[in-house]
């Protein structure tokens, strides 16, 4: 496609930026052009298409790191070409790792002697963790019921309605009939009585959220592990716990110490964080900790030497980077416990404002809790003349971008929620609103804005629309003209 006087054919480097035969015809989107361009155009061209994303600092949709003090910038852009599981190669990466993985279990009360080490494993984020901590659970049951010569082939997972949707993943890519605890009107978590009660001899385990991605709330682990506890000894099961800390596990330890949900509860048996939430790393990590070994099947352990020496691993891939961990290594030791308190009752106190100012406002349902994830979820009360899908839309007009999702079935009408947090990053005194993720995109939009230029139609999804929950980026953000490339 021409888009204008055909360029001529003089040096690359006597044409202006916006000149040059590079910018002047359209971009292939589906097969690898046949000829180089230089590194500026290639840099120019996609600098400026990347402009058309949101901004993350503004963006209130998940709870994910946007902003890192600029010496841990450095240290990641100094480990960029490192693969981490070169761990031979990299023993000093390797080390840092265990390091944040010991760092993480004591703060939730592995129980380990002085001079023992913890037994965890850094992942790209919670949804691998999890992956790995289910895969556990699984393998442990089925071991015990061939053991007891019992079928072993309907396992169940027990979580709330609110679940993140990579326990649906978990369930459905590995073969675990996941079973809901429904939700119900004002009532956004997993009801520990219920889920006990769902409980059976082929429940793997109880999965129990610090955070619930829907409004923050803390699911009530304590009492999940007395009810699990009392039903065990009479069942003479032993059916575990798994907290998905996602995003409150580097929260309760600072802010609310005294808030038992870890291992000082004996049936959890595994714990899973995002160091890219509160753990305050950008995206790409995460780390699952079991209680002991005998929790981890060894069955599940890969040992592989063509690397150089003995490495044991249990991750789902196999390259990735490593800039992620020393990051998550640098954040540890340069806040320590006193720099997490402080950010995160910062964020907390933050939260607190915006709450009380949409409360100010006469017009908003206020969803989430004071004690959970900084974050606040919201609905309209009259929602007759605007929904809070248009709020959000509102918002996007200003760079906001504040989600707006529908609960789960069951607590349906209270749908549409949006929901802001303040940033980890917002610590920094920036006025940074961040997160409250929502899983739920149910209504594709219909309004596009006047973006994109004529070259960057979008690329149409192989996938129907509605395969995915999400609001899909593709039809909100671009014209959708027809791809000509
Ligand atoms: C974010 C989140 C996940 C998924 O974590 P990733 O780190 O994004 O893979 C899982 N569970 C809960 C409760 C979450 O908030």
């Amino acid at each position: 496609m021409v888009l204008s006087r055909p360029p001529s054919d003089t040096d690359v480097s006597v044409h202006s930026t916006f000149a040059s035969r590079y910018v002047r015809s359209s971009l292939p989107r589906y097969r690898m052009p046949e000829s180089s361009i230089p590194k500026e155009a290639a840099y120019q061209i996609i600098n400026d298409e990347l402009m058309l994303d949101g901004n993350p600092r503004l963006n209130l949709a998940s709870f994910v790191t946007t902003w890192m003090e600029p010496e841990c910038d450095k240290l990641i852009m100094a480990s960029i070409n490192k693969n981490y599981v070169d761990m031979d190669e990299y023993p000093v990466t390797t080390e840092l790792q265990n390091r944040c993985v010991n760092m993480i279990a004591h703060l939730f009360h592995a129980p380990l002697g002085e001079s023992e080490t913890a037994v965890g494993v850094g992942t790209v984020g919670s949804s691998e963790a999890i992956m790995l901590a289910g895969l556990a659970f699984k393998r442990r049951w089925q071991n015990r019921r061939k053991a007891e010569g019992k079928p072993f082939d309907k396992p169940n997972i027990i979580t709330g309605a609110n679940v993140q949707v990579c326990w649906e993943k978990f369930a459905r890519y590995f073969e675990v009939e996941l079973k809901e605890v429904k939700l119900r009107e004002g009532y956004y978590v997993m009801d520990p009585e219920q889920a006990v009660a769902m409980v059976d001899e082929n429940t793997i385990c109880v999965a129990a959220i610090l955070g619930s991605t829907l409004n923050g709330e803390f699911e009530d682990v304590k009492l999940i592990n007395d009810l699990i506890d009392r039903k065990n000894k009479e069942t003479g099961w032993d059916t575990p716990i798994h907290v998905d800390a996602a995003s409150g596990g580097f929260i309760a330890p600072f802010i609310y110490p005294e808030l038992e949900w870890d291992f000082r509860l004996p049936w959890v048996k595994s714990i899973n964080v995002s160091g890219h939430k509160y753990g305050l790393v950008y995206p790409g990590i995460g780390w699952c900790v079991w209680r002991t070994k005998e929790d981890l099947p060894d069955e599940l352990i890969f040992h592989i030497n063509y690397l150089g020496a003995d490495q044991p691993t249990f991750t789902l891939n196999f390259s990735k980077g490593s800039s992620q961990v020393i990051a998550q290594y640098y954040q540890l030791i340069r806040h320590g416990f006193e720099g997490y308190r402080n950010i995160m009752e910062n964020c907390h106190e933050n939260a607190m404002v915006l709450k009380e100012g949409l409360e100010k406002t006469g017009r908003f349902n206020i969803v989430s809790k004071d004690q959970g994830v900084p974050l606040v979820a919201f609905s309209l009360k009259d929602s007759t003349r605007h929904d809070e899908f248009e709020i959000s839309d509102m918002l996007r007009r200003f760079g906001w971008i504040v989600p707006a999702y529908t609960m789960p079935a069951d607590a349906q009408h209270a749908s549409g929620r949006s929901s802001a947090a303040p940033s980890p990053s917002a610590s920094s005194s920036t006025s940074t609103w961040s997160c409250a993720s929502s899983t739920r995109y149910p209504r594709p939009r219909s309004r596009h804005p006047p973006c994109c230029r004529r070259r960057c139609p979008p690329t149409p999804s192989p996938w129907p629309t509605g395969t995915s929950t999400r609001r899909r980026h593709a039809s909100s953000l671009c014209l959708p003209t027809r791809p000509t490339a």
